[in-house]
């Protein structure tokens, strides 16, 4: 994956992982502050376009728990070692549409069907 389109990857997980520790602690920075976005400062890492806000925010509505984080954190690890992006179960590359919808994505399409008819996701 290209650095570029990494570091967007890197930025959702970040925006996504402080927003569940929020939600888990019954806060909600964003929620709270729907003026965060309106900032200028494209150098902050905590940056984000109107896009990965929508996503980020999107969090809200979702049954936010401990599992997801967990994903979250595995798949800011990938970015470091160089593995994101590659299913843990094949070791093919994640579809892209598949990342957008689910940054924290652990396998590639065809694996988590295979796992989710085996029962073990
Ligand atoms: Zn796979």
């Amino acid at each position: 994956m290209e650095e570029k389109e990494l570091g967007k990857y890197r930025r959702i997980l970040i925006a996504m992982k402080r927003e569940i520790e929020n939600a888990l602690d019954g806060l909600s920075e964003i929620a709270n502050n729907p003026n965060t976005t309106d900032s200028h400062y494209p150098d902050d890492p905590s940056y984000l376009s109107a896009d990965e806000y929508e996503k980020v925010k999107s969090i809200n509505i979702m049954n936010v728990d401990q599992s997801i984080l967990e994903l979250v954190d595995n798949a800011l690890t990938k970015i470091e070692n160089g593995k994101y992006g590659i299913c843990e179960l094949c070791g093919k590359v994640i579809e892209k549409g598949r990342l957008k919808a689910k940054p924290h994505s652990r396998y590639c399409v065809s694996c988590r069907e295979k796992l989710e008819k085996e029962g073990k996701v």
